[in-house]
């Protein structure tokens, strides 16, 4: 697969875990694992594994792929047991491969460990570096590989003390999912960057990134795993510590404006709900004298609707999405990349034809998709195109566990607004501003991370 090479090892991921007490059929651990992983799919397109318990042994199956391609229902029947956990990754680094793939599965003094990690730790140098003095040796370059040797360490008296003593050790973005033979353990951050919730799967417990995945199998929310908070289940039932508290959380607004699915509430926030207070907020905040909103689908659809509703203009399907193409190869030459968007997205000329529009999109990363799309609606006959962003400009990698491309990828750390403008070719350009973000999510800068376009880091950077 064509890749860039990224500066940093970064990655996007997606977890999932479920703890069953009485498993009717062997495989249905398996099995929730499965249809949970595949409501995640979003957070990660390049692998997917599950890793399951039978109480003495873990089972692993693990491939490059989406979930259907990796997890077949042979794989399903071979994964006996009653706890699973599962993980879909997407990362564009040369170092992509089998190897990096999650869950990981590992031996250790008190018996095995399986783990499922989202996000990036800030530490990792630090932490390799403590542990190679110790004799550690690494086969991967994973911060989850990392976390097992760490665990392992410290696990020495129990896993409980093991837990505790590595979530004050590990800095940075972490929502982790970690099964030994009889056990599936939830932990968070102290920030609670990434997302990570607790459902009631039939009485039993599952844990998840994302609500939707628990509206998949049918499991009930019953609250976020708390910022610093290590939750154990096993036969005996949940046990909660809050072992670190940090007087702020910092939970990603990125995975409102882009990443996450619409239909998931993260912290007390539906998603779909938040996009569109952004779209009237960035309705609110921009002065453009237009007949039509159009949404550059999907992600831009529930901001555009809030958008039109604030402007009390119409808002028509002027883009039509080829919901077939998955994954988006990133091209290696200008005519490839164009191509790869005119395949993903089309104009509709009946609807745009004559039209003064503004197209509305979550985001701008480095422009060139929007530059397209701006020209593809032109020939389709608009007279005037406009673009507004619901978030503000994407000026700042991301250490947390997002993969935004390198810096000067992106176009809002090397050009001003109206630079942007003209290289996208719209006759305005407006984004959201980082008040009126805050002001769309509810009004408490002090509960988000915003780093990817403040700078501000709440964690610091990598050492
Ligand atoms: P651009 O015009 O910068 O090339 O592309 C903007 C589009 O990229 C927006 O529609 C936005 O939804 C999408 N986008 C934003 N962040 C990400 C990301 O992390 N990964 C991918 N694949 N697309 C993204
Ligand atoms: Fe999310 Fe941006 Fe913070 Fe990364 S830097 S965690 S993408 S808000
Ligand atoms: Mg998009």
């Amino acid at each position: 697969m064509p890749h860039e090479v990224k500066d940093k090892f970064k990655d996007e991921c997606g977890v999932f875990g479920v703890f069953l007490k009485e498993p009717e059929q062997e495989n249905d651990a398996a099995r929730a694992a499965f249809y949970g992983l595949y409501a995640l799919q979003h957070r990660g397109q390049e692998s997917a594994g599950i890793a399951v318990s039978d109480g003495h042994k873990i089972s692993l199956h693990k491939g490059m792929g989406l979930v259907t391609e990796v997890i077949k229902p042979e794989t399903i029947k071979n994964l006996k047991g009653n706890i699973a956990i599962a993980h879909v990754r997407y990362s564009t680094t040369g170092e992509s491969g089998i190897v990096n793939a999650q869950p990981m599965v590992f031996h250790y003094l008190q018996g095995m460990l399986g783990l499922a990690h989202n996000g990036n730790l800030t530490n990792t140098a630090d932490l390799r570096k403590q542990l190679a003095t110790y004799g550690s040796v690494f086969q991967t370059t994973t911060d989850t590989e990392l976390v097992a040797n760490l665990l392992a360490r410290y696990s020495q008296d129990t896993l409980e003390d093991g837990l505790n003593k590595c979530l004050i050790d590990l800095k940075g973005a972490f929502a982790l999912i970690i099964i030994t033979e009889d056990k599936m353990i939830g932990i968070r951050d102290q920030m609670g960057i990434r997302p990570l919730c607790l459902g009631d799967y039939e009485g039993n417990y599952v844990l998840a990134s994302e609500t939707a995945a628990l509206d998949t199998i049918g499991a009930k929310f019953i609250r976020d795993i708390k910022p610093g908070e290590i939750v154990i289940i096993d036969q005996e039932g949940l046990r909660s510590s809050q072992v670190v508290k940090s007087p702020r959380c910092a939970h990603c607004v990125f995975e409102y404006i882009y990443f996450a699915r619409p239909d998931s509430t993260l912290d007390g926030i539906n998603v779909y709900q938040a996009r569109r207070e952004l779209g009237k907020q960035l309705a609110r905040e921009s002065d453009i004298d237009v007949d039509l909103v159009i949404p550059v689908p999907d992600s831009g659809t529930a901001a555009a609707l809030g958008y039109a509703e604030e402007a009390g203009l119409p808002f028509q399907d002027g883009l039509m999405k080829n919901r077939y193409v998955g994954r988006t190869f990133i091209q290696p030459t200008q005519k490839m990349r164009e191509l790869s968007v005119r395949l993903k997205l089309n104009a509709v000329n009946k609807i745009v034809a004559g039209k003064r529009l503004v197209m509305v999109d979550d985001s701008i990363v480095r422009g060139t998709t929007s530059k397209q799309i701006v020209q593809m609606l032109r020939e389709a006959g608009a007279k005037e195109v406009h673009m507004a962003v619901s978030s503000p400009p994407t000026s700042y990698p991301c250490y947390y566990g997002i993969d935004t491309s390198r810096r000067e990828e992106l176009i809002a750390s090397k050009m001003e607004v109206e630079e942007i403008r003209q290289f996208i070719g719209a006759d305005s350009l407006y984004y959201l501003s980082r008040e009126g973000m805050f002001q769309a999510l509810g009004g408490n800068s002090e509960k988000y991370c915003d780093a990817c376009f403040s700078g501000l880091y709440p964690v610091g950077t990598e050492s």
